[in-house]
């Protein structure tokens, strides 16, 4: 006996040991996910195949056409989902069914750690499990049904097969078997538990291919019981060949989810052919729900490249990253089958699909705005912020972008407002789109920065995803109209009418004007200028951005995401009309102790105003408790 030809037992990894046991113990009543996740792995495998046979053709011998059987035999209670596909070495089936490969897995897992723990613990498993179907947590999910799953596999282009076995309590073994004992490909076996033994009967598995399974590009066939013939259950025909006329929503969507992973309806599919000088097809799918991995730090998206049918990559960023959460496919007939993943990508035939499918998805995303506001609303919930990196990053599509995006405004906190609303609401003399940033959008709406505006019903974008503060400062302009922000220079209102029958501005009162100068001495260091408001009408301080410095939403935002060294000083402005500034101007000499502890304090109010703390907390109190104890005095 050779090292290799023994049977091995080796203990999985501490997550599979887990998941296992999640899947042993599983309650989740839709166990039939496994059957779509196992057919899915051997429609992989026949696809890998399929592409390295390009390269070695002869990887196929005899056995050309892909085919996946599913076998049943009730009374022994046995399920066989077997491929005629690339197959697994011995090493390929200890990496693959010992470790967890697919990063949905380990965000199931990671999800499941998340909500206390249930994961790993000897502890029931509730209704949380109900996320494997929305997850899909591949090969593993065989455990739900069976209490032993056997693999056996031979990989082409080798001579050797390989058995895999394992009942899902902590090891698995691997033990070679005779290279005769099946041709090349996979053979999953299920030995099933009493609980889940109607796997094996015709009917219900007939009905599970063809809802589950049904536009698997690989046929698929049933052999009902031991020594009966296949019945063919699909075609495996692809479903975006077909003229769009032939297919269904129903088709659509069990397609979308056999291909995205994802389980719930599609919110837009884009289904066209470009013919001409290029002649590709793609099937693109907006999910209905955020995928788990929509904020991933690698941004990665996930459209399928075929070439002629024969699937080629999921890597070739087909699409740019603002649109990552489009799911689907593009088959390309013209692009060369038989040159290497890497050359492809450098490809300029699919430079020029990538700008087609793009153009394509942003015109049928206008298409939506237009036609059905309330759909293209729910859309732009669920991914207005990833599109809108997209307004910073492809140029070229800028303007198309910013007329996707949707605000909400002072006008309009419920409802979505687009640009194009918004600047054809502008007011007389008004030349600028206005916003406010921050991250929390109640606060902003209370912001002091906002009276001016809103006394003359000018409307200003309240911005409050982090986003935001990439793509505003660098959009310039939107139909001819600059982006300002409400807290950045001097805001220049006066120009606009106010609509609340109050007076216009006038020029400060003498005396005011001698306690902004007093301000500023007191102040110091702190702020870099103390001047009159044109933007407050209630509030009597609040503090800007100097003329040339960056919003100060803005500006946390990024200083907090590390792109920042240091804020700048900010303005001071104060409002000449309030009560209290006009009281202050006007005190007498005697009370220069009291006039300088209020300086400070009106601009630890206008910070407090801002989200952030006094600058000093000691002195806050001290000077708080001075000018308290003062009131209480002279009452
Ligand atoms: P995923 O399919 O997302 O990678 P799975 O847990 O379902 O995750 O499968 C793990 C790996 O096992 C696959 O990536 C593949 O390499 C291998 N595998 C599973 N089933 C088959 C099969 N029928 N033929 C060949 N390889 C397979």
């Amino acid at each position: 006996m050779t090292e290799e030809s023994r049977t091995e037992s080796r203990p999985f990894e501490a997550d599979v040991a887990k998941l296992l046991h999640l899947m042993v113990h599983s309650v989740y009543s839709d166990k039939s996910v496994f059957l779509r996740e196992l057919i899915a792995n051997a429609a992989d495998a026949c696809e890998r195949l399929r592409y390295e046979a390009i390269a070695n053709p002869a990887l196929l011998g005899d056995d050309v056409k892909p085919r996946i059987t599913v076998l049943a035999d009730a009374e022994k209670k046995l399920l066989t989902i077997e491929d005629n596909g690339i197959g697994m070495s011995r090493e390929e089936m200890v990496e693959s069914l010992g470790t967890i490969a697919r990063s949905g897995t380990k965000a199931f897992l990671d999800r499941m750690a998340a909500e206390g723990g249930k994961a790993g613990e000897g502890g029931a498993v509730g209704e949380d499990t109900a996320l494997i179907g929305r997850f899909g947590v591949g090969f593993y999910s065989a455990f739900m049904v069976a209490e032993q799953v056997d693999v056996l596999s031979h990989r082409a282009g080798t001579e050797a097969s390989w058995l895999w076995s394992s009942d899902g309590q902590g090891t698995f073994t691997v033990t070679s078997v005779p290279p005769d004992a099946m041709g090349r490909g996979t053979r999953v076996i299920l030995h099933l538990t009493d609980d889940a033994k109607s796997y094996a009967e015709r009917l219900t598995l007939d009905r599970l291919i063809k809802a589950h399974s049904g536009h698997v590009p690989v046929p698929i066939a049933l052999v009902e019981k031991p020594g009966a013939d296949p019945a063919e259950v699909t075609d495996g025909a692809a479903l975006w060949a077909k003229p769009k006329a032939e297919i269904t929503a129903g088709d659509y969507t069990d397609f979308y989810r056999s291909i995205a992973g994802q389980f719930d309806d599609p919110a837009l599919t884009v289904h066209f052919r470009a013919e001409g000088r290029q002649d590709y097809t793609t099937l693109f799918f907006v999910p209905g729900s955020r995928p788990f991995d929509l904020f991933d730090p690698d941004r990665k998206g996930r459209i399928k490249l075929y070439v002629k049918r024969v699937f080629i990559t999921d890597d070739a960023e087909v699409l740019p990253r603002y649109l990552r959460f489009v799911r689907g496919l593009v088959d390309s007939a013209d692009l060369p089958l038989n040159v290497s993943r890497e050359k492809i990508q450098e490809s300029p035939l699919l430079a020029a699909i990538r700008k087609g499918a793009t153009s394509r998805v942003l015109s049928e995303l206008e298409r939506v705005a237009e036609k059905e506001p309330l759909a293209y609303a729910r859309i732009w919930e669920t991914f207005g912020a990833v599109l809108k990196e997209g307004i910073y990053e492809d140029f070229e599509r800028r303007d198309a972008l910013l007329a996707l995006a949707r605000f909400k405004t002072t006008a309009s906190t419920d409802a979505w407002r687009s640009l194009k609303d918004y600047v054809g609401a502008l007011k007389t003399n008004q030349t600028a789109i206005y916003y406010l940033a921050g991250d929390d959008i109640e606060r902003l709406q209370s912001s002091p920065h906002l009276e001016g505006f809103r006394a003359r019903g000018v409307e200003v974008l309240l911005l409050s995803d982090p986003v935001d503060a990439f793509w505003v400062t660098s959009a310039g302009s939107f139909d001819g109209k600059p982006f300002k922000s409400v807290t950045q220079g001097a805001a220049d209102l006066t120009l606009i009418p106010r609509t609340d029958a109050q007076a216009e501005q006038t020029e400060a009162d003498p005396a005011v004007k001698i306690f902004i100068a007093f301000l500023k001495s007191k102040l110091g260091e702190a702020v870099s200028d103390v001047r009159v408001s044109d933007r407050l009408t209630d509030s009597a301080v609040c503090l800007v951005a100097s003329d040339t410095g960056i919003d100060r939403g803005l500006e946390k935002i990024l200083a907090s995401a590390g792109r920042l060294p240091s804020a700048q000083k900010p303005v001071l402005e104060v409002n000449p009309r309030h009560n209290l500034v006009v009281g202050l101007a006007t005190l007498g000499e005697g009370d220069g102790a009291f006039k300088e502890d209020a300086a400070h304090l009106l601009y630890d109010e206008a910070r407090v105003l801002d989200g952030e703390r006094p600058a000093d907390a000691r002195l806050f109190s001290e000077r708080l408790a001075r000018v308290l104890d003062r009131g209480l005095r002279r009452d």
